[in-house]
């Protein structure tokens, strides 16, 4: 496997803003921030994207995970969670991420 920058901060080589964890999943801020609130939610081992994801089980607990990170992050307006799949699908990190977007209004569709 070619060298993995969330693999990287999983592992806590690379720093990040970690906002939440759990056994198997991390929670932190994109460098790159698109809303107010832009927390990527990872598994801690290395996943290409959804299309790779497993389990149901693994699914639902990281979809859980970004229910917790927006509930912490106060958004009580709404929020997004988005994962980007494939080079169409606009991913650029092959390690699966769920972006969790709030504190702002939303657009739709997207770009
Ligand atoms: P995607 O384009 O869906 O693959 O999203 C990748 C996201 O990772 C982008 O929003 C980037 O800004 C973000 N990103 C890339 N490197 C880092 C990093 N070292 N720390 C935090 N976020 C990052």
């Amino acid at each position: 496997m070619k060298e993995c920058i969330f693999c990287a901060i999983a592992s806590g080589e690379v720093p990040a803003d970690v906002v939440a964890e759990g056994i198997d999943w991390l929670a932190f801020r994109d460098l790159d921030p698109k809303a107010p609130v832009h927390v990527l939610v990872i598994p801690r081992e290395h996943v290409e994207s959804l299309d790779e994801l497993e389990s149901a089980e693994d699914g639902s607990a990281l979809l859980g995970a970004c229910r917790s990170v927006a509930a912490a992050a106060g958004v009580s307006g709404g929020y997004r969670v988005v994962t980007n799949v494939g080079r169409d699908g606009g991913q650029s990190v092959d390690h699966l991420h769920f972006h969790v977007l709030g504190g702002r209004q939303m657009g739709w569709p997207p770009g």
